[in-house]
């Protein structure tokens, strides 16, 4: 019955629990540099503004309204501000700081090793797909204990392009040798991984951990990674 032979999965978010490891790492920021009592707010009472002001500052990056480089810091700074806190080379401390931590973390989303398992046991080739430095990547991939489930590992700086761009999607068949109809995309982005995977010829597998209602329509949808064993 199956006709996949290799299973292309997206990192962050997928099987990488980034929510859970920035929070993580940003509690440890705040013991690190001393900030309780440095800018004397409570971590409780920072990090719902972090949140706030790093979705918008991502949404103008992805708009190509600033730089990587000043969503890294001013997600910090602005954070600091609703506090009446303006402190720029804080703001660069602590944005530097974070981005040493946050590799470094390792909560995967529940089942993650278990279904690597099963999939390995039945000899599909996994491979990653992921937006991200090959540096970053492989710490995340080390310290978590997934970087031996993978056969090729396709970053966005390695192959000089993103998702959902097709050029990342026909230099990962090529790298993996794989052609199209053995291949699909495993993936938390409806655009970056589905839209992205479809516009380049592949089966998709959208999985779902946020109740999200998709306008367009993966080959598969699951809410947990478990619910790939029906698949596989
Ligand atoms: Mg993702």
């Amino acid at each position: 019955m199956p006709r996949y032979k290799h299973l292309f999965f997206d990192l962050d978010h997928t099987l990488w629990d980034f929510d859970a490891n920035a929070k993580s790492s940003l509690a440890d920021l705040y013991t690190l540099l001393n900030l309780d009592s440095r800018i004397q707010i409570d971590f409780e009472d920072f990090y719902p503004k972090y949140l706030y002001h790093n979705e918008i500052l991502w949404d103008r990056y992805h708009k190509g309204l600033i730089s990587s480089e000043e969503l890294k810091w001013k997600r910090m700074w602005r954070t600091m501000l609703d506090f009446k806190i303006a402190d720029e080379p804080l703001a660069r401390e602590m944005s530097g700081q974070f981005l040493e931590i946050l590799p470094t973390k390792k909560i995967l989303f529940p089942h993650t090793i278990e279904i690597l398992d099963y999939l390995t046991a039945k000899k599909y080739a996994l491979h990653l797909i992921t937006n991200g430095f090959e540096k970053t990547q492989w710490s995340k991939l080390n310290n978590s204990g997934l970087s031996n489930y993978f056969t090729h590992v396709i970053t966005s700086e390695a192959s000089n392009s993103l998702k959902p761009k097709k050029e990342i999607f026909d230099y990962a068949m090529d790298k993996a040798k794989a052609s199209l109809p053995e291949s699909i995309m495993i993936g938390d982005n409806l655009d970056a991984d589905i839209q992205g995977a479809m516009n380049a010829g592949m089966d998709t597998i959208f999985v779902n951990h946020i109740n999200a209602r998709p306008e367009i329509k993966p080959t598969y949808t699951v809410t947990h990674l478990q619910q790939l064993e029906s698949i596989f």
